[in-house]
């Protein structure tokens, strides 16, 4: 069974107190919220701490916005999995487009945080997807298959949640159409070996466009940045009809 992952990407938004103002405002939307549907909010490093002790018992997951390969060592400024998975963190966003196109993100490195985060038990959540200029020289097919084969090498496909984020698409209002959102997510999972990965779109998704987006057959959920900061907005996300 695919489970439905909608996960807030927080980027470098909210302090401390902000973290904990937007709590207040959005926990008790998810009453109406189908328990079957995972919630996932990845905040900056900073206010998993806080967050964790809120959630504790709430239906919401945890999920951290990046993760170092290494066990521990002289990695200044890098996070490791254990000290993730000790305050109750659960998801890890792995190869955004951000991180690849401005801190030398690359397929090997992907790969390796992937391996790292599973093997802590945390449940990465892949980022794929094509530049403009790539979708516009019709390389989107090419450009996704080769993110996967490198990307994926020896990852547990039984503990992974894969988003398609067309880079385009990211912080510009500016959507994918649902169906050809579908009709690249339908490509991905046709390049797994398992069937059931939760493959999310992201990109501009909105209180407006996610109900198309979720009517969708192969999009399994939703990463979402802009939108998931205001509580009134991200509730409305995760509520879809
Ligand atoms: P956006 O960001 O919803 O603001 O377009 C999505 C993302 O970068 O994960």
């Amino acid at each position: 069974m695919r489970k439905i992952v909608i996960a807030g990407n927080w980027k470098m938004f909210k302090t401390r107190s902000e973290s904990e103002e937007f709590l207040r405002g959005f926990l008790p939307h998810l009453e109406e919220t189908p328990s079957e549907r995972e919630v996932v909010l990845c905040p900056p490093f900073t206010d998993l701490s806080v967050m964790s002790k809120y959630l504790h018992g709430s239906l919401i997951q945890l999920g951290a916005q990046n993760v170092h390969w290494e066990e521990n060592g002289a990695y200044t400024g890098e996070i490791a999995a254990s000290m993730l998975t000790e305050i109750g963190v659960r998801y890890v966003i792995v190869g955004h487009s951000e991180r690849r196109q401005y801190f030398g993100e690359t397929d090997a490195t992907v790969n390796l945080r992937l391996k790292a985060a599973q093997k802590h038990g945390l449940i990465p959540i892949l980022c794929v997807g094509e530049t403009k200029q790539q979708r516009d020289a019709g390389e989107t097919e090419k450009l996704i298959i080769s993110q996967l084969e490198k990307d994926l090498v020896e990852v547990d496909q039984n503990n992974l949640v894969i988003a398609y984020e067309p880079i385009w698409a990211i912080g510009t209002g500016d959507t994918c159409e649902a169906t050809e959102a579908n009709r690249v997510i339908g490509l991905i999972r046709s390049q797994l070996t398992n069937p059931n990965v939760s493959i999310q779109y992201g990109g501009s998704v909105k209180p407006n466009n996610i109900d198309e987006i979720m009517a969708q057959p192969e999009i399994d959920g939703a990463l979402v940045g802009g939108a998931s900061l205001e509580a009134d907005s991200f509730a409305r996300i995760v509520n879809f009809q």
